[in-house]
């Protein structure tokens, strides 16, 4: 099948042929309809996430079910499905203890590019394994534990609903199971990408109050507005910790940009017992400065948040992509071939996309 290959960090992806063997049991081979690129998978073409390479990056992967392994339980051949970016094990400790974000057998192979058994699916042509970094969906098939899939209905386009596998699910994690947002609170976003304007948009349903987004990038932040920010600020005009001085703070900040300084500017943005939500993910090696006097005082609380639940989650959140709370076609702002994978990863850089969806 073809796929899309890093070889070497920083250097083009190139489509080539490549062997793909499987599924196994418990696992299912989709055929990719549509796979959405996020940054994670930038961070892994520049390096910044050290995953092993050779490489076959997409992990907001939906698709259509092609064949089963033994004992896959729920799915059979034909059936439209989405793929969470993280598969449990269903098996671990977290697994077993209802925080299947937090499989211990995924996060231990994840860099690897593995699959949960250890082994891999893919090989190049000279045999050498090629590592399927979160799914390896920037390819034609996909194999994937039949624990990080759910159905997708008829009423959803197949290839829009790519999206929910990491930047809604992500969103779902950050506002309902992570963030606990009660109605009325006030809440602001930081960062207006896929993940940030998924949050927006559930935030705008679980039924928050005042929504601000910050970004600075205009485009994006009048595509907040539309989707349920009822404030936007860009902070290149903006002195953002100014304009709080003057409301008062957040009950909630959600930092989606995953940068030291927009996180360390969540903490002047957040109120005394206020909460602090990571979901942006910086290179591997960057730090954070963190104020513990201010934060014991004040009793702000950080709480990192990786995606949700995908077996109890994305259901949830393709019945409100079903039925209207989420809308994922919002973000997709173009389609690319496989071929043209490094130009999408172009605009992302560049500040002109949000979701692109890569269609093999
Ligand atoms: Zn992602
Ligand atoms: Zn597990």
């Amino acid at each position: 099948m073809r796929a899309a290959v890093l070889h070497k960090y920083k250097e083009a992806i190139q489509v080539e042929d490549v062997e793909i063997s499987g599924p196994k049991k418990g696992e299912v081979l989709i055929r990719v309809s549509a796979t959405g690129l996020c940054h994670s998978d930038v961070n892994v073409f520049l390096g910044h996430t050290p995953a092993e390479t050779p490489v076959v990056a997409g992990h907001e992967i939906a698709g259509v079910v092609e064949d089963i392994g033994d004992d896959v339980k729920d799915f059979r051949r034909g059936d439209k499905v989405v793929a969470s970016f993280i598969q449990p094990c269903g098996r671990c400790r977290n697994c077993v203890s209802g925080r299947e974000n937090l499989c211990e057998t995924f996060i231990a192979n994840r860099l690897r590019g593995a699959s949960l058994d250890g082994s891999y699916r893919l090989h190049l042509r000279n045999g050498t394994p090629l590592k399927a970094y979160m799914g390896g969906g920037f390819a034609e098939y996909a194999i994937l534990p039949e624990t990080a899939l759910t159905k997708v209905p008829d009423e959803l386009e197949l290839k829009k609903a790519a999206v929910l596998g990491c930047a809604g699910l992500t969103a779902y994690g950050a506002t309902v199971t992570t963030g606990r947002v009660e109605p009325g609170e006030r809440v602001v976003v930081i960062g207006a990408g896929g993940v940030g304007l998924s949050i927006v948009q559930l935030l705008k349903s679980i039924g928050a109050g005042e929504i601000i987004l910050i970004d600075v990038i205009d485009w994006k932040l009048e595509k907040g507005k539309e989707l349920g920010a009822t404030t936007t600020i860009n902070s290149l005009k903006t002195d953002v910790v100014n304009f709080f001085k003057g409301i008062g703070g957040a009950d909630m900040v959600v930092e989606s940009a995953g940068r030291p300084e927009t996180i360390d500017l969540a903490m002047n943005l957040v109120k005394i017992g206020g909460r602090i939500v990571l979901v942006g993910i910086p290179p591997a090696d960057a730090s954070i400065g963190i104020r513990p006097a201010t934060l014991i005082r004040r009793g702000i609380q950080i709480l990192p948040n990786h995606g949700a639940r995908p077996r109890t989650d994305l259901p949830r959140l393709v019945e409100m992509a079903r039925t209207g709370k989420y809308n994922p076609e919002a973000l997709i702002t173009g389609e690319y071939s496989l071929e043209e994978l490094n130009e999408a990863v172009s605009a992302l850089l560049n500040g002109r996309s949000l979701r692109t969806l890569i269609i093999p």
